[in-house]
């Protein structure tokens, strides 16, 4: 439906208006966090600096509002039971039967403000996932309602996201699903007072009016939120619909300047009038799925509009890369990025792939697993270790060029428990990513179990395929290099998760700038 991109869209246009803004996720499903979850079930799965494994709405909050988020801003069903079972556990509801209400509620209530303990924020969005009427959904709506009443109406309010169907054959846009929808969220104690309207044709007079009377709410707090090409314009379209100041006059709150979208119009401008494109492979295994690599397309629309160009993604399926149409799929592409992924699972394309695009001299970025895809790429081919391999994928191999961290070993659980958030790195001067970063200390996300194997490290470098990005206090390689390539850079960790819009990634755009040339 939108509510992620209409939220970090509502956020931005405060935001502009002077006020610090942040923007948290409530999930209604049972798993503490959606880092076990399977990316075809719930899309990428997004990471935060301090290491929170969370819903890709994060990374919208992000990329719009330019302030990183943080494990407080995205909680979950399982994560709300498993605390009041601790609770529970420890004795600290001694002699009381612990309930739904009004146990549960208070924690959602008291997760909901959990934001607010270091006032940094004026304003704290909160998104609720799932919809209306949902069973798992219930508790939520129940503690909206209460919280409401405790913090008074001038200090909370209610935007309800709604879909105004167009019915093609009677060309008329439907409002009666969105009367049902507010008169089910009117039966839990919430009057909404702002109705966003999801449409793929403008709202006219009528329909507005007919949705503000028989949904009880101002004729201007009808907002309509049309399709757009580009996630990027909706905050604009907001703007229009004066969404910014319905909202400051509802929150009784003043604005603090004429609301300032310069950087963020100066973007715009440059998406929708490239002068250039470039085509660029992302071959993955998950990329029947569009979310699957959310972060990563939306770094490449960042850093096309920093060269004023437009980035043509071409996905291809690892399982389809073989040995003989390597070079049908991939010579007409100007780079090639390998992306991130868990298993063995279509591997040996990827393999493939990196030969090819090795060999041909096309510009290659490689994340996480497609990193390391890289070093066992070269350690085949180049050093002629027919054999080498993770040991995610062959535990036994006689080289395992990518091996289980040293603190890993010992893991039994699954959950939150991969190297995960922001760690240093050191880079070397001279570097491709040297040159991308201009600088030798940067901090990137990880999501991983696995590493490069210093043992080959020697090796590999003798050979042409260099570290050049280092995590000095535990000697980890988080990149690799092969400085006779045109452009051939391997990264541990996650760029694709800091590109935002006012900032797109110098690794990305350096990568874009390569396949340019
Ligand atoms: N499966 C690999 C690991 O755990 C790579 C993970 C990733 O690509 N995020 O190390």
């Amino acid at each position: 439906m939108g509510k992620g991109i209409y939220a970090s869209s509502l956020a931005k246009l405060l935001q502009a208006h002077g006020f610090s803004v942040t923007i948290q996720k409530f999930d209604p499903y049972i798993n503490v966090d959606p880092g076990t979850l399977n990316p075809y079930e719930h899309g990428e799965c997004y990471v935060t600096d301090d290491g929170a494994e969370t819903d890709l709405d994060l990374g919208h909050y992000e990329r719009f509002l330019n302030v990183p988020t943080s494990q407080a801003n995205n909680v979950t069903t399982g994560r709300i039971y498993q605390t009041v079972i601790d609770k529970e556990r420890r004795g600290e509801f001694l002699g009381k039967t612990v309930q739904v209400i009004p146990h549960i509620t208070d924690e959602i209530k008291r997760r909901f403000k959990l934001l607010t303990v270091d006032k940094k924020y004026d304003i704290i969005i909160t998104e609720l996932g799932g919809t209306v009427g949902d069973i798992e959904s219930l508790p939520y709506v129940e503690a909206v309602r209460q919280f409401i009443w405790d913090v008074g109406e001038d200090n909370a309010i209610v935007s309800h996201l709604t879909l105004i169907p167009y019915l093609k054959s009677a060309k008329e846009l439907k409002t009666k699903p969105t009367q049902h929808s507010v008169k089910m969220l009117l039966e839990s104690g919430i009057q909404p007072d702002i109705l966003v309207c999801r449409t793929e044709y403008k709202l006219e007079k009528e329909v507005r009016t007919k949705l503000a009377q028989f949904c009880n709410v101002e004729y201007d707090a009808v907002i309509q939120m049309i399709d757009c090409d580009t996630i990027y314009a909706v905050p604009l379209e907001m703007l229009k619909e004066k969404l910014d100041t319905t909202i400051l006059r509802k929150l009784k709150l003043k604005s603090r300047q004429t609301p300032n979208l310069d950087k963020w119009k100066a973007f715009l401008t440059k998406l929708k009038s490239p002068k250039k494109t470039v085509n660029i492979a992302l071959v993955g295994k998950y990329i029947e799925l569009q979310d699957a690599y959310k972060s990563i397309y939306e770094s490449f629309i960042h850093a096309g509009a920093v060269h004023s160009c437009k980035v043509n993604v071409h996905t291809i399926h690892s399982k389809d890369v073989t040995v003989e149409n390597a070079e049908s799929l991939l010579k007409d592409m100007d780079g090639v990025l390998i992306a991130p992924g868990f298993g063995g699972r279509a591997i040996d394309g990827k393999i493939e792939a990196i030969r090819f695009i090795r060999e041909n001299n096309i510009p290659f970025l490689g994340i996480c697993l497609g990193m390391q895809m890289a070093v066992i790429e070269y350690s085949r081919n180049v050093l002629g270790y027919k054999d080498a391999h993770s040991s995610e994928m062959n535990a036994k191999c006689k080289h395992p060029v990518i091996h289980l961290m040293e603190d890993q070993k010992n893991i039994k659980k699954m959950g939150g428990t991969m190297r995960l958030g922001a760690y240093p790195c050191t880079i070397s001067k001279g570097s491709k990513a040297f040159k991308a970063y201009k600088e030798t200390n940067i901090s990137e996300r990880h999501r991983h179990r696995y590493e490069f194997n210093n043992d080959f490290r020697e090796a590999l470098e003798k050979n042409g395929m260099i570290a050049t990005g280092i995590y000095k206090e535990k000697n980890l390689v988080e990149i690799i290099e092969i400085p006779s390539h045109k452009w051939f850079v391997g990264v541990q960790y996650h760029p694709e998760l800091k590109s935002t819009v006012e900032n797109p990634h110098p690794l990305f755009v350096a990568f874009v700038e390569a396949c340019l040339k």
